[in-house]
């Protein structure tokens, strides 16, 4: 039986480079974009390349609609999924609170949170064996924000992963029983094209000092973390919250 996995925004960065990874440890990987398609079919060539199997699907994450259309189109051309990586996420341009717009904080909470609700359900649906699944693992992709606050840079962003955080402490809870274990990796500054939609592609060297290791991580070394606690190795990690920061 193949291992399948998601990767909720694997067209680039973090999520693309887990994708690679999974595919090398065996993994038929799903590979999801909202509207990179040249970036998510570059992911499933390279896979492919190196003798991997994986799939693409198109789907934004803060549609209800288009997640239950992504899952059923993995449930009827891949095969029954056993794993989740809720990584899909944005960021907004650099600002306080007192000037964020209602429509900025609705999209926000819509992707960030939200979007990752709504795909560890529909996959605690499919995984839970107390529905007639074999188990499986999840794991969100927070943020160090969520502690921090990330004030006068993005609160809204920050609160995002907070809320992902709580998910990962209650759903690894319910779960745990079901045969899912559910878990988070909280990554720090990461080398991703992230920071220049947030309007400081430089923020990383800015802030490089204030890391212990003193340089910025890079996505392979989140998605090691991610396919770490996918993995068996991890079989007793459940709700943790897992930082991939340098120290910071
Ligand atoms: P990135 O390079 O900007 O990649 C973000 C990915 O999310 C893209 O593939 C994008 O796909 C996808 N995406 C965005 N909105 C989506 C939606 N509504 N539905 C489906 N996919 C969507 O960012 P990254 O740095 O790799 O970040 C990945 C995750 O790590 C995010 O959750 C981020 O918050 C978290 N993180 C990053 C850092 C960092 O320093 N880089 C630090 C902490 C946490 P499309 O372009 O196709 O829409």
């Amino acid at each position: 039986m193949p291992n399948i996995l998601l990767i909720t925004g694997s067209s680039e960065g973090i999520g693309a480079e887990a994708a690679r990874l999974a595919a090398l440890r065996g993994y038929t990987v799903c590979v999801n974009y909202r509207s990179n398609q040249a970036g998510a079919e570059t992911v499933v060539a390279d896979i492919q390349k190196a003798g991997g199997q994986a799939y693409v699907f198109q789907a934004d994450v803060a549609d209800e609609a288009q997640v239950f259309r992504l899952f059923r189109q993995i449930d009827e051309e891949v095969g029954p999924l056993s794993a989740l990586v809720n990584n899909a996420g944005i960021i907004e341009s650099q600002s306080r609170l007192v000037d964020m717009s209602a429509e900025r904080l609705t999209n926000m909470f819509a992707v960030n949170t939200i979007g990752a609700f709504l795909c560890a359900r529909e996959a605690v649906k499919r995984m839970s064996t107390a529905r007639g699944g074999a188990g499986g693992a999840i794991v969100n992709v927070s943020s160090m924000a969520a502690k921090h606050g990330s004030p006068f840079e993005y609160i809204d962003y920050a609160a995002t992963k907070a809320a992902l955080d709580t998910m990962t402490l209650g759903l690894s809870k319910e779960v745990g029983p079901e045969g899912i274990r559910v878990n988070a990796v909280r990554p720090g500054i990461i080398l991703t094209d992230i920071h220049a939609k947030a309007g400081e592609p430089g923020r990383p060297e800015r802030v490089r000092d204030t890391i212990p290791l003193k340089r910025p991580g890079t996505a392979p070394e989140v998605a090691n973390a991610i396919l770490w606690l996918l993995s068996d190795e991890a079989s007793f990690v459940n709700g943790a919250l897992l930082d991939v920061t340098g120290g910071r």
